[in-house]
C-alpha cells in the first residue's frame, strides 16, 4: 500500500512540476513579447544605420536624425544651416 501511495506522490508532483513549466513557459513568453519596442528609448539599437549629419559630418542612428531636402541631419538648426 505504501508504493501505490508513493507513486501516486511522483505522479501528482509531475503534474504539479508540467503546470509551473508551462506557467513558466508562458510568463516567459509575454516577457519577450514586452520587451521590445518601449518606446521613447535613447538607447541606440544595435545594428541600426548610421547616418552622416551633411553639415558638421557627425555620425548618429537613424532613428535620432533629421532628415530633408533628401540629406541627413544631427539636429534642426544643421537642417536650417545646410552644407558647410
Ligand atoms: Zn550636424
Amino acid at each position: 500500500m505504501r508504493f501505490i501511495l508513493f507513486i501516486a506522490l511522483i505522479i501528482v508532483l509531475m503534474l504539479a512540476f508540467r503546470m509551473f513549466a508551462g506557467r513558466l513557459q508562458s510568463l516567459l513568453k509575454t516577457l519577450q513579447h514586452k520587451q521590445p519596442g518601449t518606446g521613447g528609448s535613447h538607447q541606440n539599437h544595435p545594428g541600426e544605420a548610421m547616418v552622416r549629419c551633411a553639415h558638421c559630418g557627425i555620425h548618429l542612428p537613424r532613428s535620432e536624425a533629421y532628415t530633408s531636402q533628401g540629406q541627413t541631419w544631427c539636429s534642426e538648426e544643421h537642417a536650417r544651416l545646410g552644407h558647410k
